[in-house]
């Protein structure tokens, strides 16, 4: 079964062409810029293809673009768009109205309207995408949306929500909702095949390490919690965003500096974090040269985001009464073998045990166990694998 798996952003359409039985990436792309000038990437499954400055309007004229490549001129990998079974689009807020992937009608759309504007620069542009996919495919072509929000749902009330007045989650639904669940949901169920029993059997904590980072405590298969808040500007230090904070903090700096809302919303959401406590990039990479280089701003950006993490494992241990496995992914997670050692040091109270020799070999998209051999909690590396997840759940969906 061939599935087309979109990630529609603000000015972005990424796509995959999967062949779900084995898991085989038949092509994938991304349209750049949509709304500005344009560019536009496409590779086959074998790494040919092409990259073009091309007119993109908006995203239907993307899509198009998308279904062209892919079913006509050198790089096509299939014949016409009958070999398409399904298409899974990535969303990301469902609120909490959407609680699992769904297949997509009118009815669906027309309740997706009403958590729209919980992620106002992406629900809108996948909203697009969508309608692109039934116009450009016809409706015969069954899509479903799978939302980054909805693997959180489980948390129980204690965990989602927060310390002001009630009825803001009655009226606004304010509450915590989190992120990156597609991308906790793979790597946990992956972890549960790793440690060779059911996921009702075990306790997890997932770390999702990249530009954007969130860390979830999976008990018995279910998110019981994670640290991405309201929006995925909560939680952890990341690339450019703060994290949590005291919320004095917030109102303190706009009252001193004069600053609006909207104003204040960016800064925390692009100014902050590594860029705004190192002075030097959002890049991990460009941290860990400067760290080495002696740079001290740049070293305390890290050792923060490092030492948040492992108040979160200790304090995710807590809330599940107990801890079978850790597991790294995203850009960092799955490469810098630096934070893995900082996150891992001195848990020998809780049962973690490293092996600096697996670490520093289990980087660029390998898998492996960073544990010794009779641990009592293993350390995975588990390279994510959010499209693939889309693809299995469309699948399913459709049948
Ligand atoms: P993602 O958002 O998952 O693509 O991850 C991007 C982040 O991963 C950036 O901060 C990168 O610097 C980081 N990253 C990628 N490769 C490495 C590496 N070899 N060592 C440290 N960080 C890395």
């Amino acid at each position: 079964m061939k599935i087309l798996v979109i990630n529609a952003g603000s000015s972005s359409l990424k796509y995959q062409l999967i062949n779900v039985e084995n898991k085989d990436v038949l092509a994938k792309g991304n349209c750049e810029r949509i709304g500005i000038d344009g560019r536009f990437k496409h590779k086959t499954g074998d790494g040919r293809g092409f990259e073009r400055e091309v007119a993109l309007p908006d995203h239907r004229a993307a899509f198009r673009l998308v279904i062209e490549a892919l079913t006509t001129g050198e790089f096509a990998v299939i014949g016409s768009t009958s070999e398409i079974d399904a298409v899974g689009h990535r969303i990301v807020h469902g609120g909490d109205k959407f609680t699992h992937s769904v297949l997509v009608t009118d009815e669906v759309l027309k309740e997706f309207q009403g958590v729209i504007n919980f992620a106002p620069l992406h629900n809108p542009p996948a909203l697009s995408g969508i309608e692109a996919c039934r116009e450009t495919l016809g409706k015969a072509v069954p899509n479903v949306m799978v939302f980054d929000t909805a693997f959180h749902q489980t948390m129980p009330p204690q965990a989602y929500i927060f310390g002001v007045p009630y009825k803001y989650y009655e009226q606004y639904r304010v509450r915590r909702y989190g992120a990156h669940g597609t991308s906790h949901r793979y790597v946990s169920l992956r972890c549960a095949e790793l440690l060779g029993k059911k996921p009702e059997e075990t306790k997890i904590v997932t770390c999702h390490l990249g530009n954007g980072s969130s860390i979830s405590a999976v008990d018995a298969g279910k998110c019981v919690d994670t640290s991405m808040g309201f929006t995925p500007l909560g939680g952890i230090i990341m690339g450019t965003r703060s994290g949590d904070l005291d919320p004095s903090v917030v109102t303190f700096i706009m009252e001193k500096e004069g600053i609006s809302p909207r104003d204040m919303e960016n800064l925390l959401n692009k100014e902050s974090g590594f860029i705004g406590i190192s002075g030097i990039s959002s890049d991990d990479r460009d941290l860990e040269e400067a760290t080495a280089k002696g740079i001290e701003r740049s070293k305390i950006a890290q050792d923060a985001q490092r030492y948040q993490i492992k108040k979160l494992v200790g304090a995710y241990s807590a809330a599940m009464g107990g801890l079978d496995a850790l597991v790294f992914t995203g850009g960092i997670g799955e490469n810098s073998s630096l934070l893995r050692a900082a996150v891992c040091e001195n848990m020998e109270y809780l049962g973690i045990t490293f092996d600096p020799a697996k670490n520093e070999e289990t980087i660029r998209g390998k898998e492996g166990d960073l544990s010794l051999p009779g641990g009592k909690v293993r350390v995975y590396v588990i390279p994510t694998n959010e499209e693939y997840m889309i693809a299995l759940d469309t699948k399913t969906l459709v049948g």
